[in-house]
């Protein structure tokens, strides 16, 4: 059951672990049932289904974008996203920044780190992201604040490799806030771990899981 699952996880992860409840695919009875146990966090990896869904939904419902997000689609989810985990470039957070101020709001956004083997998924480059926090002073994000980093590990049943990679991220982000005041003061949540992975993403450091089909299922 639905409401046995949520809090069955909820139990699992540590009370400084923020679960996200990925709500892709479900209907939105389905996903009033977690809201009902008092859950407001929510994803969903698509713009159009994001609208559909915050048009059919509770008003106070958090909602996230975990997946990749084509600039001209910014606008349509500027007024009221709260967390865009997807940010995989400078130009988009840029855009973002621009489209909040439009809407006199501050969307929060993580970076998008690409750890994983294949090559199809969207994120910065460890250097990349690096070179984006050496110079997040010439930015202007006046209507952003860069609170998290986001990362898939690879698509395998092989934990070694997962957790290989998931260290390594969490250490990068060590190292990262050791060099960056801005990294230091703002980066607060590691978006690591799914249904498969989400134990393994909490002890190799990750703070915030998101979860879609262990609550489903
Ligand atoms: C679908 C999705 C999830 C959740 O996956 P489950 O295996 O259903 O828990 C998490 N993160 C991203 C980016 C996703 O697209």
């Amino acid at each position: 059951m639905i409401e046995e699952n949520i809090v069955n996880i909820k139990q699992e992860i540590s009370q400084n672990c923020t679960l996200v409840v990925v709500s892709k695919f479900r209907t939105n009875e389905e996903i009033l049932k977690v809201y009902k146990t008092g859950h407001k966090l929510f994803a969903e990896n698509r713009v159009q289904n994001l609208l559909e869904r915050y048009n059919d939904l509770p008003k106070d419902i958090e909602w996230h974008l975990i997946g990749h997000l084509q600039s001209n689609k910014v606008k349509f989810i500027a007024p009221f996203i709260h967390t865009i985990q997807s940010v995989d470039s400078v130009k988009l957070l840029d855009l973002i920044n621009k489209e909040a101020k439009s809407n006199q709001r501050t969307i929060h956004c993580f970076i998008q780190i690409h750890i994983a083997q294949e090559e199809t998924k969207f994120g910065f480059s460890y250097s990349e992201s690096e070179k984006l926090f050496n110079e997040i002073n010439s930015l202007d994000l006046s209507h952003v604040n860069i609170n998290g980093i986001m990362a898939m590990a690879s698509n395998t049943d092989n934990q070694k490799q997962v957790k290989t990679e998931f260290i390594e991220l969490v250490n990068w982000i060590d190292d990262l806030k050791q060099k960056n005041s801005y990294a230091a003061h703002n980066i607060k949540h590691i978006s690591i771990g799914m249904s498969g992975d989400y134990k393994l993403a909490i002890a190799c450091g990750g703070n915030m899981v998101r979860i879609g089909s262990a609550i489903f299922k």
